[in-house]
């Protein structure tokens, strides 16, 4: 069913009222895809009633009216992305289209939604029940943060959107201990996950520097950040304090990952796959052509790009969803008129680390001063994509199955550090489960930039793009590889960018379309880089490229040489964006079988 959106809709469901209302950003997907949607539906498992307002109008009470008060709290989320990185460019202009916006036009999106809803349901509700923020916004702006698009730092969005609580994180379990405690007339604030404001300073909680010290002081705000970080694992994380104004933001410890188990429930429960109807009159929602038969198979992420905040919010401990439990939301989508017998993707925030964990996690947490794959793959992880192929084997066997694809990212790396099944797995991708195109984010290739990014070197990705041509040609296939990459990181200048351009044509052959301006999304390492213009791990001052002009200056050195080649070459467009030049592989490169 879908969670109620209208007053009719409730009575429909012999509900005296709601519970808990869901605010969102984002139109009502009713999908495992959608984090709203995932939480409403557990606490409806929980046994709340539950209902949705999607993408209120902020200009009138019409939209946050509709469904009167909950009776126990409002929930607010930005939706799937952050509401500035929805609605602004990483060069500062404004996004014209909104895949999650049925309709597709970015007008329904207000510019930091937590606070714009939380403002909204006050001004409307006086003295109402509690606010909790949640979503991928509130959690990494839960603390002090640097915001590109004031070029300040911010304190957390409690204190702004002058909410009751935050839930960061992945919400599932403390969503419905908060609801539960809520309901009891407890107090919440020992609850995993949770960030609130306090008059002092709880008993064992670490104190990191006040936000008017980090806003001022660089090294405060650095300091603060390794202490947010190193804190942010469920075994090892202790509670952190930071002074706001007069008051503290508490942040307790990060709630335990769900189980493989407690995982499939999650996904187990019902969900429609669309678009609530009574969104539906505004048009499709985009983000839906994608996500409808597309399956996640597992959460977090243990390679710590710099850039990217997944291992802040979704964290570094990967869990996953059993074979079964993959195999039954298959099933189920075969029984769907809709379905042409294609599952668009499998994976999730890293497609190939589905099965594969560090064994010390679980007791000791993750290393602190130690990364799981960077600049190696470290000895304790044993990576092994046998239950990937197992999966992959079983989802294609499944009757009314025509094409399984992997379209998620995948980690070349870990692929070449499998001697024993990385080379079956590359051919079993290579044979049955790409659309023409494999996507890989090598990111850049200067060895300087890799390392303030996080990323591996060139030397793996250049044996691994020998073996898929290999398999491919041996196949007798046309498929390609995909490169993402980033102009504009820190430490990254035009020379750097210039390289880049000479290894991507020279050694990769190919013309890439799709050259990405670095964003400093809040809470990222790369993004205290750009604040602070220093390597936050050895202290030395890094060049960082700032100006509109000159960030897209990087990104053009690309884009130009993309015209010149195309004058000499003609057009020679792929699907998928990328402009192949003609290509050798070195057939006498083994090194992937070493
Ligand atoms: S032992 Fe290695 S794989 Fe395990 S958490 Fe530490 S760095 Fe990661």
């Amino acid at each position: 069913m879908f969670l109620p959106t209208t007053e009719e809709e409730i009575q429909a469901l012999r509900w005296d009222c709601l519970d808990i209302i869901l605010v969102t950003g984002d139109g009502y997907i009713d999908s495992p895809f959608a984090g709203v949607a995932v939480i409403g539906k557990i606490l409806l498992d929980a046994g709340y009633r539950v209902g949705i307002i999607a993408q209120p109008d902020t200009a009138s009470g019409s939209d946050i009216g509709r469904l009167g008060e909950p009776r126990l709290f409002w929930g607010v989320t930005g939706g799937c992305i952050d509401s500035m990185v929805a609605n602004y460019t990483a060069t500062g202009r404004k996004r014209r289209s909104d895949d999650y916006t049925p309709g597709g036009i970015n007008n329904r999106r207000p510019d930091r939604a937590v606070i714009a809803y939380s403002n909204l349901i006050r001004k409307y509700f006086k003295k109402t029940r509690p606010i909790v923020l949640g979503g991928i916004e509130a959690s990494l702006r839960r603390i002090a943060h640097y915001d590109f698009w004031s070029d300040s730092i911010r304190r957390s969005v409690l204190f702004d959107a002058k909410a009751d609580y935050l839930l960061y994180g992945m919400a599932d379990r403390s969503v419905v201990e908060l609801a539960d405690r809520l309901r009891e007339g407890g107090d919440p604030r020992d609850i995993r996950g949770i960030c609130y404001v306090s008059p002092g300073i709880p008993e064992g909680a670490l104190t990191v520097p006040s936000f008017e010290e980090s806003a001022r002081d660089k090294t405060a705000f650095t300091e603060m950040f390794h202490t947010f970080y190193r804190n942010n694992d469920p075994v090892t994380g202790l509670p952190l304090a930071q002074k706001q104004d007069t008051r503290y933001l508490v942040q307790t410890p990060p709630p335990l990952p769900l189980s493989g188990d407690e995982l499939d429930t999650v996904h187990g429960l019902q969900y429609e796959g669309d678009l609530h109807p009574f969104y539906r009159k505004a048009g499709d929602v985009k983000a839906l052509e994608t996500v409808r038969f597309s399956i996640t198979t597992h959460r977090g992420c243990y390679g710590e790009c710099n850039f990217c905040a997944i291992a802040i919010h979704q964290g570094r401990r990967v869990t996953w969803r059993s074979k079964a439990s993959i195999l039954d939301e298959a099933r189920a989508m075969t029984t769907n008129p809709r379905f042409r017998g294609t599952i668009r993707d499998v994976g999730g925030p890293t497609a190939n680390m589905y099965g594969i964990e560090c064994t010390r996690k679980e007791q000791n947490g993750v290393c602190p001063e130690r990364r799981c794959l960077f600049p190696k793959p470290c000895p304790h992880l044993k990576i092994d994509h046998g239950n990937q192929i197992s999966l992959l084997k079983a989802l294609r066997a499944l009757k009314g199955i025509k094409k399984v694809v992997v379209a998620s990212g995948i980690r070349h790396d870990m692929i070449m550090a499998d001697k024993k099944h990385g080379p079956p797995y590359l051919q079993e991708l290579v044979r049955h489960h790409l659309s023409g195109q494999m996507k890989l984010a090598p990111e850049h290739s200067e060895t300087t930039v890799l390392e303030l990014m996080g990323k591996p070197g060139r030397k793996d990705l250049l044996a691994f793009r020998n073996h898929f041509y290999r398999l491919t040609k041996e196949d007798g296939r046309k498929q390609f590889l995909t490169y993402y990459l980033i102009a504009a990181h820190p430490g990254c200048s035009e020379d750097d960018m210039r390289k880049l351009r000479a290894f991507v044509t020279g050694e990769l052959k190919l013309l890439p379309e799709q050259v990405q301006v670095f964003t400093p999304t809040p809470s990222t390492y790369s993004t205290l880089m750009y604040w602070t213009g220093r390597n936050p791990f050895t202290g030395k001052p890094i060049f960082v490229e700032k100006s509109v002009r000159g960030r897209e200056r990087q990104k053009r050195i690309m884009e130009n040489h993309r015209d010149k080649n195309e004058r000499m070459t003609g057009s020679n467009v792929k699907k998928g964006g990328t402009r192949r030049i003609p290509h050798n592989v070195r057939s006498s490169d083994r090194s992937f079988r070493k």
